[in-house]
């Protein structure tokens, strides 16, 4: 089948909330646009997964300098300042922007007042029954967790519905975006060091797409390694590897993320309903009985539990939280309605009920979920030319090591999708775009279709499972050291060099598989690179040999590039005095929360 051949100025790589974002910006900013999906835009993606976004409105009483304040504490002074800023003050208007797409938020109860979280946790303020579509003077619903010792100053809007999205899509096609789903892109093509187009292929009939562009959004959310207790798979680090093969720089990429999976269920449990009751009194037991966490929250969940089962005191029990249940059927229905909702679901049809039962939970690697990605200034362009990112993809460095608070990842695709499609359309107006030959798209089929021909060798399944299970046990990207990262690169590198080279694809719908796995493997090997570079303990990111913070050295960035040769190079960039905080306070009243480790 002969490709087929797509020019426009834009393509945006990704229809999640940050792909939308970028879209319709350069839509109507006047650029032509395509947008490309894997899957089907609109219900595709974290951004679907996602109940509630961060949102901060000086006119509604927030005060700027405290809800800074929380990013740099929980960031530990390694988050990039200028966009904690640009994420505080330009969320309104995006939040302004899905309002008038057409998505619905949740409400506030006329007459109630301030925030949940004032007096009780979940406060004065009432969630309406009705969801709709707030006047620009109109505070809606918000709400706040008051769960840990930094976590406080920020509040969170709810979406009014699951397939948000689809209003986002709607009005995207009513501008003359072109949507094409079903298309997984796998790689950037560059003409005179700036790129010129990128190629795919379209998972369901094999066709190989190419698309001449001015510029790329590379909107293709985070870095996860499919685990089959996540409900989401799409995201592969497919805008990082296609980035990093392109020669963009990448940053924070030795952060991740580990979710608390239930054992019986094989399901990620999120306390979300309880703790969106108000209801927060978790309480975990370890092995031998005993309650081990202290109310530092959103260190243990991360570190304190894997630790606790590495300390040989495992395995690890969520307590009943023995409230009555039934007073909260009302609220739980409508919880389930508009949220996440499926793991309290599964749950349930699992037999366990959170409120009543005890079950055991352990802590698995997930992979980059928020920080990390293609190193972005704050217009969003990297580091190659005609190259944008967005959202998950993109590394602003945001949030640093630790989630800074709920609700900021898709106050951060928001954000960075309007400013990398506003650039983006700026950039391509100056520029005309490139016609590719005959014969450089016979090459683009090869490269993309390669492995389908190959025929025979290792599977995508094998190399996926050797991938996950050197990534996923908790004492390898969680609780770190420098021989057992070492011990998991020297497997990512020899799948990169032995197995990958003899992988084949059975078909079209492996044929993803296939390039999703190379993404991967590219993604894990930066991730291990870098983090057994950084050698101290930040936030979520603990190394067992070096269970401190250590201001004098590691005050920094790194940053992870293709070289010349074909390997990858690391240096590093120093965090901005002025960003750098008190360093004259003891390291106790600097760090407020303290690893277990660094107390033995
Ligand atoms: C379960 C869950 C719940 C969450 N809840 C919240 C929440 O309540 N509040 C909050 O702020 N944040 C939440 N987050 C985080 C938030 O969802 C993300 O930060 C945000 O959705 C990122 O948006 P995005 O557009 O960058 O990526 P996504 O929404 O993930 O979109 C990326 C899209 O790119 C597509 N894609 C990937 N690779 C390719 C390719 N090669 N070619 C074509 N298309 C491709 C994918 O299929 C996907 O549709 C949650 C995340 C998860 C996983």
């Amino acid at each position: 089948m002969a490709a087929q051949c797509f020019k426009t100025d834009v393509l945006v790589v990704g229809g999640g909330l940050a792909g939308f974002h970028a879209a319709i910006t350069a839509r109507e900013a006047g650029a032509k646009v395509i947008m490309v999906e894997k899957n089907y835009s609109g219900t595709s993606g974290h951004s679907t997964f996602a109940r509630d976004m961060m949102l901060f409105h000086e006119e509604w009483g927030d005060c700027l300098q405290d809800w800074r304040d929380q990013f740099i504490h929980i960031g530990e002074y390694i988050n990039d300042q200028e966009w904690v800023d640009i994420l505080l003050k330009e969320g309104y208007d995006r939040f302004r922007d899905m309002v008038n797409w057409g998505m619905p938020f949740y409400l506030r109860e006329p007459g109630t007042t301030g925030f949940p979280g004032d007096d009780h946790p979940y406060g004065n303020a009432v969630m309406s029954d009705e969801i709709g579509f707030p006047k620009p003077e109109e505070e809606p619903f918000r709400y706040r967790h008051q769960r840990t010792k930094y976590r406080k100053s920020t509040a969170i809007i709810k979406f009014g519905k699951r397939e948000k999205l689809m209003d986002a899509r709607k009005k995207a096609l009513s501008i003359g975006i072109e949507i094409i789903d079903h298309v997984m892109m796998t790689e950037l093509i560059k003409r005179d060091g700036r790129i010129a187009g990128a190629m795919g292929f379209n998972t369901r009939d094999g066709g190989v797409y190419v698309f001449e562009c001015g510029a790329v959004v590379m909107a293709c959310g985070s870095l996860t390694f499919k685990p089959a207790y996540f409900s989401v798979q799409c995201n592969t680090g497919d805008g990082v590897a296609m980035g990093y093969r392109a020669g963009a720089e990448l940053t924070g990429m030795e952060f991740g993320t580990g979710m608390w999976v239930c054992k019986d269920v094989d399901s990620v449990t999120i306390d979300g309903p309880v703790a969106e009751l108000g209801l927060t009194e978790d309480c975990f037991t370890n092995g031998k009985g005993e309650e081990f966490l202290d109310d530092t929250a959103h260190l243990p969940t991360n570190i304190h539990w894997p630790l606790e089962v590495h300390k040989g005191k495992g395995p690890l029990f969520h307590e009943p939280y023995n409230y009555d249940r039934s007073n909260f059927e009302d609220a739980l229905k409508k919880y389930d309605e508009t949220a996440e909702g499926p793991w309290l679901t599964m749950m349930d049809r699992a037999g366990i009920d959170i409120f009543h039962d005890r079950f055991e939970q352990y802590m698995s690697f997930i992979g980059n979920i928020w920080p990390g990605g293609l190193k972005i200034n704050t217009k969003c362009e990297t580091s190659v030319p005609g190259l944008y990112a967005a959202g998950d993809s993109a590394g602003s460095n945001f949030t640093g090591p630790t989630y800074g608070t709920l609700g900021s990842g898709m106050c951060h695709a928001a954000v960075t999708g309007h400013r990398a499609g506003k650039f983006a359309a700026e950039y391509v107006g100056e520029r005309d775009s490139v016609t590719f030959t005959q014969a450089e798209i016979r090459e683009f089929e090869q490269a993309v279709m390669g492995a389908l021909e190959r025929g025979y060798g290792f599977t995508t399944e094998h190399v996926l499972t050797r991938i996950q299970q050197t990534l996923f046990p908790y004492e390898v990207r969680i609780i770190m050291k420098e021989d057992r990262l070492k011990a998991a690169l020297t497997m990512i590198e020899f799948f990169r060099d032995h197995l990958l080279p003899k992988t084949y694809a059975s078909d079209f719908r492996d044929l993803r598989n296939y390039h999703e796995v190379r993404n991967m493997i590219v993604g894990a090997e930066v991730m291990l690179k870098t983090a057994i570079m950084r050698q101290e303990s930040r936030g979520w990111f603990f190394r067992e040999d070096y269970p401190r913070r250590d201001d004098e050295n590691w005050l920094k960035w790194i940053i992870a590039q293709k070289g010349q040769d074909g390997e990858m190079t690391l240096s590093t960039q120093d965090i901005p005095m002025e960003w750098r905080g008190d360093l004259s306070l003891p390291y106790e009243e600097r760090y407020m929360l303290q690893y277990r480790l660094e107390e033995e």
